[in-house]
């Protein structure tokens, strides 16, 4: 046999046994999900008297109950034998008053025996080490049981605003005490060294009505039981589920504490008018071989191909949502964040590695808590993923999913270049070609008759419009890039340009935190002017510079008086496909660079003109006659008239929005 041969049958015989491999799993995961348990009391439940346990260990030959005085350290109290129970579960109840103990379990399966923490924890000691029991009634701050969340009669009437919690406090520009923790989201009357305000009292000021948060339930790569030297993380590496980041607390030790800090701050931040979004990350865990999903149920609950973990998270493994037992637990733990943390709304990460199935279940779900909660993620994903593509929560799927929105990196692009091309040039630029998405975006991403790009929103509430997020350049670092010859006064031209496409389309606008304020994020040592991917970047460069709002504050003002705009004129946030098509209507014969609709609300009795002019010259369009008010020109933005114009004709100076009401 020569080389070639023998290579060839190895080859061969390597195939045969991944064939093999494949099929047994598909059976194992068969059989698992055919022993799927469909109760709601997984999980450690309290009671004064007594506790209950209940894990979902199909596979488990036993499991022990392993109870611990503290989060960390050998305190073993006791061990309990659970018995098993219906439909692939283990079941303890445990006589007395376990309030505040901490607990694992102990699973003997035949890949071994292994100590996990329940993933259905809801209290977890430093580090998410071990669960904790926990009376979630006494965790709740004072008002808890008054707190409302604030109106919201629309998708289409949020405005997003993405933070990350330490971000926030980080400078000590804020003036916040808390740095760095949930508490400095809550603090008011906190101003920068000029008087202007920060944080909370801030984002009042701006007028957004939705709180973004990025990762704030436990994560793992920060250790919790050291705040010396300083340790920053985006918190894309989930450990714990269902319970808030430890570093994020005053005390991580204490499992109750961050429970009711993080339930205080969505309070302070309701009584504010404000609605808090959590950024979830059910597509991959920071652990895979030995993560505590696997320590109870080996390789079920990931996806998995010729013996190892997909990928399409690129960050080596994936969580397998179309799986029964997957699916319950991502539908479980978003309703129990609403219920129990009076949350509004969740951003799904790589939400297109979770199915269809499993996004439409979480809608229906969270719909009989309150149907105004928002659903929205990225309708992509990371890297290649056995999920066919008819099954994902994508972008190009967004019509099958139930009022879910997804991020249009369509209207991202267009406005200042393609996030993966540093020095491309977008709209703002000046760059030519890009008027047909620019209108697209305008038009939040449904079917329009003058809209020529392929739709894929079947309403304007499932499109998240925006130009900056944590990933990716700042929106002024992008800006500079793509130009580095423009001055400062023109890359401001064209940020409030950006500010003004996303704050006056029709969808739902999203800004990251400080992009009012031209954040920048500086490069570090090695040599690269910004930073790009910051996730483990210091407080330095993360952090948001409040005495900029001092330096920029005619640019803070803008973005401002534009979500005033928006929030005052009920025709730019219609709700329906159709109502965008019948009431915005495309000027025509405009100048390359220029776009511009007009907006007819008769109900209101108002019709509204809106004019993007990326040209580096002056556009002159013509209007329809009559007089105009002009709200929105290239140096303010308000809901008070600046000046009136005659129709006939308006001149839009180069690198500036329009935008203008007639008068009756
Ligand atoms: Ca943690």
């Amino acid at each position: 046999m020569d080389k070639k041969d023998k290579q060839r049958k190895e080859g061969q015989a390597h195939k045969d046994k991944m064939r093999q491999w494949n099929e047994r799993y598909q059976t194992y995961i068969k059989e698992l999900d055919q022993e799927s348990y469909s109760g709601k009391d997984l999980g450690a439940i309290y009671h004064p008297s007594r506790t209950s346990f209940r894990v979902w260990a199909p596979t488990a030959v036993y499991v022990k109950v392993n109870l611990y005085k503290e989060g960390q350290g050998d305190c073993l109290i006791h061990q309990i034998d659970m018995k098993k129970d219906e439909s692939g579960t283990f079941l303890a109840r445990v006589e007395g008053d376990l309030k505040g103990l901490y607990y694992t379990y102990l699973v003997a399966k035949k890949e071994g025996i292994d100590e996990a923490v329940d993933p259905y924890a809801k209290a977890v000691g430093v580090n998410g080490e071990r669960g904790m029991i926990v009376d979630l009634s006494s965790t709740n701050p004072k008002g808890w049981a008054e707190d409302v969340r604030p109106k919201l009669s629309h998708f289409t009437d949020a405005v997003i605003y993405e933070v990350h919690v330490r971000d926030v406090s980080s400078d000590p520009s804020s003036h916040i005490v808390n740095t760095g923790r949930f508490l400095g989201l809550a603090e008011t009357g906190t101003t920068n060294d000029a008087g202007f305000a920060t944080g909370l009292d801030h984002m009042k000021e701006l007028g957004i009505t939705h709180l973004h948060l990025m990762p704030a339930f436990d994560f793992a790569t920060i250790d919790e039981s050291k705040t010396v030297p300083v340790q920053y993380n985006w918190g894309y590496d989930p450990k714990n589920y269902n319970v808030p980041e430890g570093s994020y607390s005053s005390d991580p030790f204490h499992g109750e504490v961050r429970i009711r800090e993080m339930k205080s701050i969505i309070q302070a931040l309701h009584a504010g008018g404000i609605r808090v979004v959590l950024d979830v990350v059910y597509n991959h865990t920071e652990r895979a071989k030995d993560s505590n999903f696997n320590k109870i149920v080996p390789d079920y609950y990931y996806r998995m191909e010729d013996m190892k973990y997909t990928n399409g998270s690129a960050c080596g493994n994936e969580m397998a949502s179309e799986r029964s037992m997957v699916r319950k637990f991502i539908v479980d733990s978003v309703c129990y964040w609403a219920k129990e943390y009076h949350l509004d709304g969740f951003r799904f990460d790589l939400m297109g590695l979770h199915d269809i199935t499993t996004m439409n279940e979480i809608r229906e779900k969270v719909n009989a808590i309150d149907p105004t909660i928002l659903l929205y993620g990225e309708g992509w994903c990371g890297g290649e993923s056995p999920l066919p593509l008819k099954d994902r929560a994508s972008k190009a799927n967004a019509p099958l999913l139930d009022a879910i929105a997804v991020f249009s990196d369509d209207i991202r692009d267009a406005i200042k270049g393609s996030v993966f091309v540093p020095e491309e040039k977008g709209f703002v630029h000046g760059a030519y070609g890009l008027e047909d998405v620019i209108r697209f975006g305008m038009a939040g991403g449904v079917r329009h008759p003058q809209v020529h790009r392929e739709f894929w929103a079947s309403s304007p509430s499932q499109c998240i419009n925006y130009v900056s997020a944590h990933d990716d350049y700042t929106l002024w670092d992008k800006l500079t890039l793509a130009d580095p010859g423009a001055s400062e006064k023109k890359r401001i031209r064209m940020n409030k340009l950006a500010a003004a496409i996303i704050l006056t389309s029709q969808g739902i606008p999203f800004l990251m935190a400080g992009e009012e304020l031209l954040r920048t994020k500086p490069g570090d040592e090695c040599g690269e002017r910004f930073d790009s991917n910051s996730y483990i970047s210091s407080d330095a460069i993360n952090s948001i510079k409040w005495n900029d709002k001092t330096r920029h504050h005619e640019v803070f003002s803008y973005y401002q008086g534009l979500i005033a705009f928006r929030k005052k004129h009920p025709v730019l946030r219609l709700t329906t496909q159709k109502a965008v098509a019948n009431q915005m209507h495309f000027l025509k014969g405009l100048e390359r660079n220029v776009v511009g609709c007009i907006l007819t609300d008769w109900d209101q009795n108002e019709t509204i003109c809106i004019l993007h002019n990326g040209r580096k010259l002056r556009s002159d369009v013509a209007l329809p006659a009559g007089k105009w008010n002009v709200y929105v020109d290239d140096e303010k933005a308000g809901v008070s008239p600046l000046y009136t114009i005659e129709g006939g004709h308006v001149t839009v100076k180069a690198t500036s929005s329009m935008v203008l009401i007639k008068i009756q």
